[in-house]
């Protein structure tokens, strides 16, 4: 996991724990050795609430 700086959650309004994650239900392609690459998205580490990029 990553923390994300120059974010800002949408719920609790604070940016300094938010962790990119995948979203697993989400696949973008498949790379060469065809392994799922998933969309981001984000979680906040305040407020637990999870969000996808704008
Ligand atoms: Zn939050």
């Amino acid at each position: 996991m990553t923390l994300i700086r120059g974010k800002t959650c949408p719920q609790c309004k604070k940016g300094d724990r938010i962790i990119e994650m995948q979203d697993k239900e989400k696949v973008l392609y498949y790379n060469m050795q065809g392994a799922p690459q998933y969309a981001r998205m984000f979680k906040c580490g305040n407020c637990g609430h999870m969000f996808k990029p704008e």
